[in-house]
């Protein structure tokens, strides 16, 4: 006897969360994001199917396999991963699951998935994010990033909360949540408006002060030596 699984119809999509590192292509033209710990080779666009991760030649989510993406059911369980050491860094995704899905207990494995919002948590410092700077990792032809405030970015390679939703496109929104954020408003990769462009000029602002300094001490350094 062959045991099938309950088929669903459901009107629209459904929800889901997970949690994943921000990555931006080494051209910095494109930006996605990669798995934390199954797939977690495999960085993923913000619109994106999934593959066998085992590189079988079959669709995820194959029934005999566990390839394909992952989310959970709730937002909660997804955020309870964040506390981990290993996770500090990663963000929270909200998902719609697409195309074909198992359903389990705690969440789903399925075929293709959008991911609509990306909430950042704060800086290593505390303060909110600004910005997504290299967080000195990666995979072959990818850097992992990591929440950095206007005071933390300094020169390393980052892209703004805004700079990162229009690269990844496809209406992608990123959120700078966490400690002393208050949630921050959101930032759609479509268009800037008056708050994004006031949180590039702060940017850029820090990152200029910071070179500025830098300058400075290299100029007194001149005149001693
Ligand atoms: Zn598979
Ligand atoms: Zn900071």
């Amino acid at each position: 006897m062959r045991l099938r699984l309950p088929a669903e119809r459901p009107a629209e999509p459904p929800t889901g969360y997970k949690i994943a590192h921000p990555m931006l292509s080494q051209d910095g033209a494109r930006a996605g994001f990669t798995g934390v710990s199954l797939g977690g080779a495999l960085p993923y666009g913000v619109l994106d199917d999934a593959s066998c991760v085992y590189g079988r030649r079959h669709r995820p989510p194959a029934r005999l396999c566990d390839c394909g993406f992952h989310c959970v059911h709730e937002r909660e369980v997804a955020e309870a991963l964040l506390c981990t050491a290993e996770h500090r860094a990663a963000v929270l995704l909200e998902v719609s699951v697409l195309g074909a899905y198992i359903r389990f207990e705690r969440g789903f494995r399925y075929a293709r998935q959008r991911v609509r919002t990306a909430t950042v948590g704060p800086c290593a410092c505390g303060a909110a994010a600004a910005a997504l700077a290299d967080a000195g990792w990666g995979r072959p032809g990818w850097r992992a990033l990591a929440a950095a405030c206007a005071g933390c970015v300094r020169a390393r390679a980052s892209v703004s909360l805004a700079g990162f939703a229009r690269l990844a496109g496809q209406g992608l929104r990123v959120i700078a949540g966490g400690a002393g954020a208050g949630g921050g408003p959101p930032v759609a990769g479509e268009g800037f408006g008056v708050p994004e462009l006031v949180a590039e000029a702060a940017l850029l602002q820090a990152r200029l002060d910071w070179f500025q300094s830098q300058l400075a001490r290299l100029g007194e350094r001149g005149e001693q030596g």
